[in-house]
Order: C-alpha cells, then structure tokens, then sequence
C-alpha cells in the first residue's frame, strides 16, 4: 500500500494543487493509481515446507508482495508440482517458469565451470562466497555464463559450513576410506573418489534406509539442523566435521528475457529481497544448526575429526580435480582463474582475523 500511495502522490501532485482534490481522490482516478501486475511462477528443488532453504524461499515471496504493495505476486512451488526437482534449469531457460530457487552444482553437467558457483572443497566460507560473488567478480562471471542459458542468477542463500558426513565406522586412516560406499556430489565426491571412496549419487528419500542397511558405509548431507530431521544418528554414530562444502551457494535464477524485461524498480526490490533472504538463510542455518548440535550431542554422537593424513590427501586431490576440470573445460578453468587469487588474499585474512579470534574465543 505505501508504495502504490508513493506513486500516486508523486505522479500527481501538480494536478491535485491544481484541482484542489483530496489526496484518497487522487489515487483513484483512473488513469493515476494503475496497478502493475506482476506474477511469477517460481519452481523449487526443495520438497513442501523443506526448512530453512524452503521456508527461505517462501518468506522471500512474501516479502516481495509485502514491498510491491502487493504489485508482485511471487507463487513458490515445491518440488515436481510443476516441474520436477531437477528440472527448474531447463523449464525455466525456456521460459516455461519464470524463476527458480536450486543450487548451481546440479547443474554441472551442463557446464563443468556451474558447479564452482556453488563452492568447492575446502574453498570458501559463505561469508568470502558473498565477497567473491559481490565484490570479487563472481556474479558477472556467473551471469555471463548463465546468460547462454537465457537465465540469469542471483544469490539465493547459502547453507554454510556443511558436515563431513555419517560414518558407521571410524575413519582412522586413509586405509579406512579405500572401497567406502558413501552418498556424496560433487567436486567433495571427487575428491573422496580420489582417496580411495566410491561416491554414491541417492534420492533425499533412500539415504537412510540404505545407511540403515549397509548398502552405503557414509552419507554427507547438510548439518545438524537438517541432518537431525534425517535421523542419521540413529544409523551411523560417527559424525565428522567437514571440508567438502564450506559455504554451499543457493540460487534465485530467473529467464533472462523476463527478468530483463522488469520495470528496473521491480528489479531492484526483488534483488534487495534477495539479499535478504541470502543472509537471513546464513542466520538461520548458523542458529538452528547449533540448537541442533546440542540435541545431538545429548543423543550421545560422537564428534570426530578426520585425521591429518587425510585432511592433507584431500587437499592434494583437489588440486588434480581442478586441474583435470580445468583440462577439460576453458569455462571452468576461467572461473578458476577468478576464484583462486580471490581465495588466497581471502584465506590470509580469514586465518588473521577470523581463525584467530575463534581460538582465542574457544581454545
Ligand atoms: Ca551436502
């Protein structure tokens, strides 16, 4: 209501001194109050009133509707209602959708170089992804690429530092990991596949079950918050902190053509919304992963870290996952350019600042 009263007052004003007509009048004359309206179907990977990432996406709706004064109406629909999980990218690039709310490593099939958008093993924080992404130029990188696809991405939340993962069994050595069965994606599954690991690629909907049996020795999923809903404590006591996805990206994309073709107003609401609703996911996630981790610790988990050797062959497995990713795409290897001095700067403050404080707050 404020902005469409804004609108009308400014629109007007010469013309109500001049009549002399009360300000209600003016907003409904005809040609003067002229409602915009926006709806845009926006299609998600996330199953009905999936938390924090789901919830995210529905507020962001609503607060949307609530800054247009109600001009734009954003409808959200959960998984395969419209289009199936894994098919926003597609549905939305030929404009069958207006937008999407996914995570760009799904999509890395289509370009190698998406799913660094998402983040990689032991690269960056959420908070240094946000400092790549917005003053690091990441966003334009991603745009241009994703402009192939006549889509164009805006941060849409981020799950922060994710877990290493459920483990039946300790992980002592990198002995224990050769011919482990474990569900995880991505750049981290490559790197586990390096180490010896035989990554498994499952539904949300078949992990625990086949934890629960032994068909998978380990499965990464998020962390505390969203793994507690999972109930992988009940199948695997070994929880271990993780490398994988320090900061995994979510993403609101939109069509390209659609979102182009926006009043630049509407554009510059729904990107600060977006925003928002990128932070408020980290704050989130940061507060309900913790009450989580508690409940956990009182379901008698056991917290574990991965021994050094394995810390230190990872990092080396990264380094002949980017080069052979870079090998076989100049897409990936021009994202890699960007990301890597960017990562290095950002690692040198990040261990001053950050990593220090955190020891001398908790050591
Ligand atoms: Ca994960």
């Amino acid at each position: 209501m404020e902005r469409r009263t804004f609108l009308g007052v400014t629109a007007v004003s010469g013309a109500a001194l001049l009549t002399g007509c009360k300000r209600e009048e003016v907003q409904s004359a005809p040609a003067i109050g002229k409602r915009r309206k926006i709806r845009i179907k926006l299609a998600t990977s996330w199953p009905a009133n999936f938390p924090i990432m789901g919830e995210g996406v529905v507020r962001f709706a609503e607060r949307v509707k609530e800054a247009s004064g109600g001009d734009v109406e954003i409808k959200v629909f959960a998984k395969n209602l419209l289009v199936p999980a894994l098919g926003v990218f597609d549905a939305c690039s030929a404009g069958e959708i207006e937008a999407f709310h996914s995570g760009p490593y799904y999509w890395k099939g289509k370009n190698r170089a998406f799913s660094l958008f998402g983040g990689f093993p032991f690269g960056f924080t959420a908070n240094e992804m946000g400092a790549w992404m917005v003053y690091g130029g990441g966003l334009e990188l991603w745009r241009e690429l994703y402009g192939r696809y006549n889509l164009y991405p805006l941060l849409g939340g981020n799950t922060d530092v994710q877990m290493g993962g459920w483990f039946r069994k300790r992980i002592e050595s990198l002995e224990d990991l050769k011919g482990l069965k474990m569900r995880i994606p991505g750049l981290g599954g490559e790197v586990m596949a390096k180490l010896g690991v035989n990554p498994i690629l499952l539904p949300a909907g078949e992990i625990y079950t086949a934890l629960d049996r032994g068909t998978i020795d380990a499965t990464e999923w998020v962390g505390p918050a969203l793994d507690i809903k999972m109930g992988f404590y009940k199948v695997a006591k070994y929880y271990y902190s993780g490398f994988h996805e320090p900061g995994s990206v979510l993403e609101l994309t939109f069509n390209k053509r659609f979102w182009e073709g926006l009043p630049s107003d509407i554009r510059a609401l729904i990107t600060s919304c977006a925003h928002e609703l990128n932070s408020t996911m980290i704050y989130d996630f940061q507060a309900q992963n913790a009450r989580a981790l508690k409940k956990l610790e009182e379901l008698g988990v056991s917290l574990e870290n991965f021994p050094p050797q394995v810390v230190e062959a990872a990092k080396r497995a990264l380094a002949a996952v980017i080069e052979e990713q870079s090998r076989l795409s100049p897409d990936f290897k021009r994202v890699w350019e960007s990301i890597e001095p960017f990562w290095r700067e950002n690692r040198a403050w990040s261990s001053l600042g950050l990593k220090n404080f955190l020891e001398m707050r908790d050591g």
